[in-house]
């Protein structure tokens, strides 16, 4: 018996004789508040927090969310960003996936949200969502603003990462015939690039690397990768961990100059009292301290050196940095330039988001104006039932628990409004309107059960080559994959 069968028993035994009967009102059964429908777009880190912050508020009447992910696979950053050498950050997917599983939340995996073909107009999800919450990241490269930047094999950081991360859109194949590479920036990313590109390719074969960025990796001319930071030893944002991973990798040499990492006073003073800048000096002068084991590759970090030029007609042939100095706390150009020959430059100087059409965005910043989250219009106020998450709102920085703790900001944001009462009313919604809108416009949907078909596929994938998974890495491919692959029985 429901709550509703049990209400109407209660009316009923209160029945009393008509004439006895003074004028009395039955209280209509209180029926509880619809779900609050809430749509997620992304479904990365920054996203799925999200949802579990909604999920754990343990709001009345419940939550029912939608998280729309362009790609077949969720997960975002994490399976696309994260370097293929880094299981325990990789791990993180397994807990994120659980939260896609709860009950009252669905993955519309393979649904795109935007102007483009086959994509879900963001007007279109307003009307069916009590509201909407944008969580894209950032992960268009920075440009360079430097004569011969457009030349051909000076790439972004993100190109790269890409390909051998397995991303759908990335490059199948990658130009691996340089000796020499520049690598632009010193900042994580460009510790993972220089790391991927210099280790041993067998270290990979216990990832999810895709087999064919395994097979070009094993058979790449790299020797050495020169890493390149326009700012002195105290202002390198790769952290210290990422830096001493680096300095273990087993057949590379990683080279820091001594003199490089002298400090005046005042510098060196700020540094040591800086917990974060601190450990990250420290793992510098460690290195600058080894002696080259003579090991077949190298890294060489140079600092200190702004990229004034890549050279080359055609294509890279050199790059020439400037040396730089600090005077009064800002950078100075001395003028003395180097000339270095290496044939590929990666420019890992940082992302910036996207615009997502129909949410308005901050060209400047490369982000969508926010207030605590709340989507801010032209006219500076917010877009009722429109927030955002992640890197598309605060900037391309800070690692993945950031965005979990910038989700609470987002979600406190949202629930007090719909509280207030200050949410749009949808027209069209729930999950029928959603459905139908999509199957109108024949989108495949790759559920939380389709993600199962393909993660078993991957792994299976990998069992031959004594592999835990081998990433799919064509978009129809993992859609017939989440489709149709056998999930095997589970052991008894
Ligand atoms: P980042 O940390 O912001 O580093 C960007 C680097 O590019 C900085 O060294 C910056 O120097 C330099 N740069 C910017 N513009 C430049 C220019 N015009 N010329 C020369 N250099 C320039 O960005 P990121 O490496 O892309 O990383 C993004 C975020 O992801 C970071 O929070 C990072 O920690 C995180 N991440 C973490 C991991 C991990 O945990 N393993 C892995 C990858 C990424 P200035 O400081 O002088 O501007």
């Amino acid at each position: 018996m429901d709550s509703t069968d049990q209400r109407g028993d209660l009316a009923r035994t209160e029945a009393v004789p008509a004439h006895h009967a003074a004028p009395r009102q039955v209280p209509p059964p209180r029926a509880d508040p619809p779900p609050l429908s809430v749509a997620v777009v992304g479904s990365g880190p920054a996203g799925v927090y999200v949802v579990d912050q909604l999920v754990r508020a343990g709001r009345q009447g419940g939550v029912a969310v939608d998280v729309l992910e362009r790609l077949p696979a969720p997960t975002g950053l994490v399976r696309y960003g994260v370097a293929p050498d880094h299981p325990d950050i990789k791990s993180i997917s397994r807990t994120l996936v659980e939260v896609l599983g709860h009950p009252g939340v669905r993955l519309l995996g393979n649904v795109g949200v935007g102007d483009g073909p086959h994509q879900v107009p963001m007007d279109e999800l307003r009307q069916r969502y009590d509201a909407v919450v944008v969580a894209v990241g950032a992960s268009a490269d920075s440009a360079l603003a430097v004569p011969g930047a457009d030349l051909a094999g000076c790439v972004g950081a993100s190109q790269i990462v890409s390909w051998y991360g397995g991303h759908p859109d990335g490059a199948r194949t990658w130009d691996l015939a340089a000796g020499q590479v520049a690598v632009l920036g010193v900042g994580n990313v460009a510790l993972d690039v220089a790391r991927i590109l210099s280790r041993p390719a067998d270290d990979l074969l216990g990832t999810d690397v895709p087999h064919a960025v395994y097979e070009q990796l094993a058979a790449s001319a790299v020797t050495d990768v020169h890493v390149f930071g326009r700012r002195g030893a105290d202002a390198v944002r790769f952290t210290a961990h990422e830096l001493r991973e680096i300095g273990a990798v087993e057949g590379v040499d990683v080279l820091v100059d001594p003199a490089e990492l002298e400090l005046d006073a005042q510098v060196e003073a700020a540094v040591q009292a800086d917990r974060a800048r601190r450990p990250v000096l420290a793992a510098l002068r460690a290195l600058a301290a080894r002696e080259p084991s003579g090991a077949p590759r190298r890294v060489h970090l140079h600092l200190n050196a702004a990229p004034v030029a890549v050279l080359g007609d055609d294509r890279v042939e050199g790059l020439r940095t400037e040396r730089t100095t600090t005077v009064d706390g800002a950078l100075v150009a001395t003028g003395e330039t180097t000339d270095w020959p290496v044939q590929a430059v990666v420019r890992a100087i940082g992302y910036t988001g996207a615009p997502l059409a129909g949410v308005p965005f901050d060209e400047r910043r490369g982000v969508v104006p926010h207030e605590a989250g709340r989507v801010l219009g032209e006219d500076g106020r917010p877009v009722p039932g429109l927030y955002v998450n992640g890197w598309i709102k605060r900037g391309p920085s800070g690692l993945i628990g950031a965005s979990r703790r910038d989700a609470r900001e987002t979600v406190a944001s949202l629930l007090a409004d719909a509280d207030a009462g200050l949410l749009p009313v949808p027209p069209l919604r729930g999950p029928a309107a959603v459905d139908a809108l999509l199957a109108a416009d024949g989108v495949e949907v790759v559920d939380l059960s389709g993600w199962g078909r393909l993660d078993v596929h991957e792994e299976a994938a990998g069992a031959p080559w004594g592999r835990g998974r081998v990433k799919v890495v064509d978009h129809q491919e993992m859609v017939a994959a989440a489709r149709t692959a056998a999930v095997p029985p589970s052991p008894a």
